[in-house]
């Protein structure tokens, strides 16, 4: 078979999710598909997770877990431990390595077909970014903003978490070493708690920054961070699914006191409820997935996307010195001026203003989270042709349960799919390798199989 007569897919996003696919759709045994594989980054494999360079930005999940493919779980593991000629960078699997080493992994993945002559007739990596998809009657049509155009048998959208706009009085934390630009006795305020709020002030005492941080956000809750437990073995029978989020809670609440009554520790009950998350969500009825969203999910957050522990250790130091304070508290408005700005807040409960006058502003509260403003030229082509839908809840484009991007008039497409955390409305897991992995092999399977049907 030539090449052009091979049933072509074309993946927007080169990120993690992007390769995983990749790799699946290319090494299944009965597959014979071509890929295109776009990304507008330099580097493949990386997205806005694993580009960093900061060597104590590290992996939140331990590298026994961060294998990228569902039937070899010790394949990171093994990649790892060959990689390490010298000194060995972590001596047992449940360390948490940087980032970036994550990101050669992920690249690596494709370097044999990149290597091989006749693999690289069936892979083809453009860079560029992806700004018009239009489906015809027999094929999808891809343009990108070159001007060069594509077509496929199927297009899959892989272009992960949607970051905002920088607000022009705040730093950008994802623009590379941003933090070095700050003089290091600035007082930094950081709008924001999560883990990209904990990336950035690692980034900044790591460039020697000395002067007060204040971190702030509605709850001011900060990650928990790993320690070294197994997850707990539950019984699928024992989950309630179905059933509302009080009724959901009380059982886990139950679960983990009972854990905890016999020794253990809580977080092997969220983590031995990995494995129902996907389908927990899918059964919580539409009113307990809004209470969820509003009321539990920043709590459920910080519980489930863990600090590692040499991470911990370095925030809570720079907490116990007093150099960072968390703040559960409100921005009301920021008055820029000769040296920063002026900025009115309130904490929560206190209904009095107050006041803080800072040097530099940091916007750490994370990705766009209504689809509908979203930037990305791809994703907004696709509603404005009709030919995708923000699902109810509004977090996130919605597709069926096979990852078949449902249509303006509510038809799954047979042409049109989406991995990654964009498919957050139909699987909420689905922003971690352990989740993304699994998705794209059965992705790649429902695909090479059809392909197989022509
Ligand atoms: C700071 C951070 C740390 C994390 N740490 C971990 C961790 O330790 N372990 C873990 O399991 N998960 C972690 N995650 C979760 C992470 O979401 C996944 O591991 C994974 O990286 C998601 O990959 P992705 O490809 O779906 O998305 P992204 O990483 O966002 O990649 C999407 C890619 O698509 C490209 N793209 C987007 N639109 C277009 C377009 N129109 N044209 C061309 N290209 C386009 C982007 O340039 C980008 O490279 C972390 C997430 C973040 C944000």
């Amino acid at each position: 078979m030539t090449s052009s007569s091979r049933r072509h897919v074309i993946i927007i996003g080169g990120g993690a999710s992007g390769v995983l696919l990749t790799y699946q759709l290319l090494h299944r045994p009965t597959s014979d598909l071509r890929v295109t594989l776009i990304e507008q980054r330099p580097d493949i494999g990386r997205g806005i997770a694993y580009h960093t360079g900061n060597p104590d930005h590290l992996l939140n999940v331990r590298a026994s877990n961060m294998s990228a493919l569902p039937d070899k779980p010790d394949h990171f593991w093994r990649w790892l431990s060959s990689r390490d000629a010298g000194a060995p960078l972590c001596l047992d699997p449940y360390c948490f390595v940087p980032r970036r080493i994550y990101g050669d992994y992920i690249a690596s993945l494709l370097e044999q077909q990149t290597a091989n002559p006749m693999d690289a007739r069936r892979l083809s990596i453009l860079q560029g970014t992806c700004v018009d998809i239009n489906e015809g009657p027999a094929c999808v049509s891809v343009t990108l903003d070159d001007g060069r155009s594509l077509v496929a048998d199927t297009v899959v959208l892989a272009t992960g978490h949607d970051t905002k706009a920088n607000r022009p009085a705040h730093v950008d934390p994802w623009a590379p070493r941003s933090s070095a630009l700050i003089d290091t006795d600035a007082t930094v305020l950081i709008q924001g708690t999560g883990l990209t709020m904990v990336d950035y002030v690692l980034s900044l005492l790591r460039d020697g920054h000395l002067g007060p941080i204040v971190a702030m956000s509605r709850r001011g809750l900060l990650a928990k961070p790993h320690r070294h437990v197994d997850a707990l073995q539950i019984d699928e029978t024992d989950v309630p699914f179905g059933a509302g989020i009080n009724n959901l809670l009380r059982w886990l609440r139950d679960l983990i006191d009972r854990n905890a009554a016999q020794g253990g520790d809580w977080r092997s009950v969220i983590d031995g409820l990995r494995p129902y998350t996907q389908r927990l969500w899918h059964e919580l009825p539409r009113a307990s997935k809004h209470r969820f969203l509003e009321h539990t999910r920043a709590w459920w957050d910080v519980h489930r996307h863990r600090m590692a522990p040499e991470v911990e250790a370095r925030i809570t130091q720079a907490l116990d010195s007093g150099q960072l304070t968390l703040m559960a508290a409100k921005v009301a408005s920021i008055e820029p001026n000769s040296t920063g700005a002026r900025v009115t807040y309130r904490r929560r409960g206190h209904a009095n203003p107050l006041e803080m006058q800072v040097n530099t502003l940091v916007d750490c509260t994370g990705i766009v989270k209504d689809p509908r403003a979203t930037l990305n030229p791809a994703v907004r082509s696709l509603f404005d042709r009709g030919l995708a839908r923000v699902d109810p809840l509004c977090i996130g484009i919605e597709t069926d349960r096979n990852c078949a991007i449902i249509e303006r008039d509510g038809t799954p497409s047979c042409r049109l799919f989406a991995v990654g955390p964009i498919t957050r409305a139909t699987f909420w897991e689905i922003v971690a390798i352990p989740d993304i992995r699994n998705q794209c092999a059965a992705l790649a399977a429902l695909l090479v199989n059809t392909a197989r049907e022509y």
